[in-house]
């Protein structure tokens, strides 16, 4: 490639590249397994000596691409697929924790994430401590213990909307030896790449924005190439010294920027599973393709959305990070200049019981637990969502009691705005 794409151009044209007589459109290879002339040459695949596909529990050509792709759009050095957004931010962490390890986590992560590292994660002898993403730096210290291995948070949160302040996240973890893990999957690439600002790891919900549509589940994992993980052997033996389900391969060594990615594949792909279908992985890659045009939608119906409730009588509040009274406006204008994202959350004078009543009388807008795809959608956190957290845990994740989360779409946006007014007029 002669010069360095724009993120519109990388959207079509990055992951596959047909050769001579090849199909212009990257194809499906619905194949579990790859065919190979020689004996000795499967032999050296299985050594990681020699690289190609043989097994798409590990690697398949339809999935390489579209992780090509992402990890072009962010910045990276090598990513990967996995089977959703929860498997994504599973293997991320697991990657380099285990048994006796500790992971710093921001309060305000989409729930199940939540769940995953605090319930199902400590089972696994993996501790963590929850901070709260606004915590000032003193406090946030604090946190770290001399087993922790990395940090978790989200660049916006899902679904209390904070902006995360990657630098302050960054620098918190590096000056305890660990990376950042930032979740990009409500600011997408197009308006928010992580690495810019220290993060080191980035992983997606492609479920979301990236597959744009609602038509397949699925994850991201890619990795900047920038954190040293050489520099503490002690802290990450599993990718600084042998692996004997590898025959002793060092990964940082035989692998260099590439570590973190080829043991995340090779290694937890190959024991525990979760691949993105092949299928999931083209009709993602058809998403995509317009993701910087669908993103631009969808932060302007947003913008006129918010501004719409903001004015409305029967309004209590309005969070979104494009309004300028927002807490987090200055920090957005900082991290995401070009906007946020689609989502935005309200409340209304009449509290719980009317949130339930409007989200009935919605023609438009339908109740779903989706977030973040073309059809304008909206949800109840707190019966829905969040509905296992208890009082103290909804507060700690930002989701209050009354709280409505509207994900808008790309329809008109005098439609969205027609069919909350009508709805708003009933109650
Ligand atoms: C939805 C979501 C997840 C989980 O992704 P799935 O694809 O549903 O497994 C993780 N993080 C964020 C921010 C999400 O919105």
């Amino acid at each position: 490639m002669s010069r360095q794409y724009q993120k519109e151009t990388i959207c079509i044209q990055s992951g596959w590249q047909p050769k001579n007589g090849e199909p212009r459109v990257l194809p499906v290879y619905q194949s579990t397994t790859f065919k190979y002339e020689s004996s000795e040459q499967m032999g050296r695949l299985f050594d990681l000596e020699e690289s190609g596909y043989f097994y798409s529990r590990l690697q398949n050509p339809t999935n390489d691409c579209v992780a090509a792709k992402i990890c072009e759009l962010e910045g990276g050095v090598a990513a990967m697929l996995t089977a959703s957004g929860q498997a994504a931010c599973y293997y991320a962490v697991f990657n380099i924790c285990e048994a006796g390890d500790h992971v710093v986590l921001s309060s305000t992560v989409y729930g199940g994430t939540f769940n995953l590292i605090t319930c199902t994660m400590k089972k696994m002898g993996i501790e963590c401590t929850v901070v709260d993403p606004d915590a000032p730096e003193e406090e946030l210290a604090r946190a770290f213990q001399p087993n922790t291995r990395c940090v978790f948070a989200e660049t916006i949160a899902n679904p209390a909307l904070v902006v995360l302040d990657i630098e302050k996240f960054a620098k918190a973890a590096h000056e305890h030896q660990v990376p950042l893990i930032v979740d990009n999957t409500f600011a997408t690439p197009v308006n928010c790449n992580p690495f810019k600002w220290g993060a080191d790891i980035v992983i997606h919900s492609t479920t979301k924005y990236m597959d744009g549509h609602a038509v397949s589940l699925g994850g991201c994992i890619v990795d900047s190439g920038n954190f040293d993980w050489n520099a503490y052997p002690d802290k990450f033996p599993g990718l600084c010294t042998p692996d004997e389900s590898y025959h002793g391969i060092t990964y940082t060594e035989k692998f260099g920027k590439a570590a973190y990615i080829t043991k995340a594949t090779t290694q937890l792909m190959r024991d525990l599973g979760s691949m993105q279908s092949p299928q999931n992985a083209f009709l993602l890659n058809i998403g995509l393709e317009t993701l910087s045009l669908r993103m631009e939608r969808h932060c302007y119906n947003a913008q006129k959305t918010a501004e719409y409730l903001e004015a409305h009588e029967k309004v209590a509040w309005v969070n979104y990070p494009g309004l300028k009274g927002n807490k987090y406006y200055e920090r957005a204008q900082k991290y995401m200049p070009n906007g946020t994202c689609g989502v935005i959350s309200f409340g209304l004078k009449g509290g719980r019981e009317a949130a339930a009543r409007l989200m009935d009388y919605l023609e438009l807008a339908a109740i779903v637990t989706h977030v973040a795809d073309a059809r304008t959608s909206v949800l109840h956190p707190a019966s829905h969502t969040h509905r296992q957290m208890n009082e103290e845990q909804l507060k700690e994740a930002g989701v209050a009691p009354d709280m409505i989360r509207f994900s808008v779409g790309i329809e008109h946006i005098d439609d969205i705005i027609a069919d909350l007014e009508q709805a708003l007029a009933k109650i």
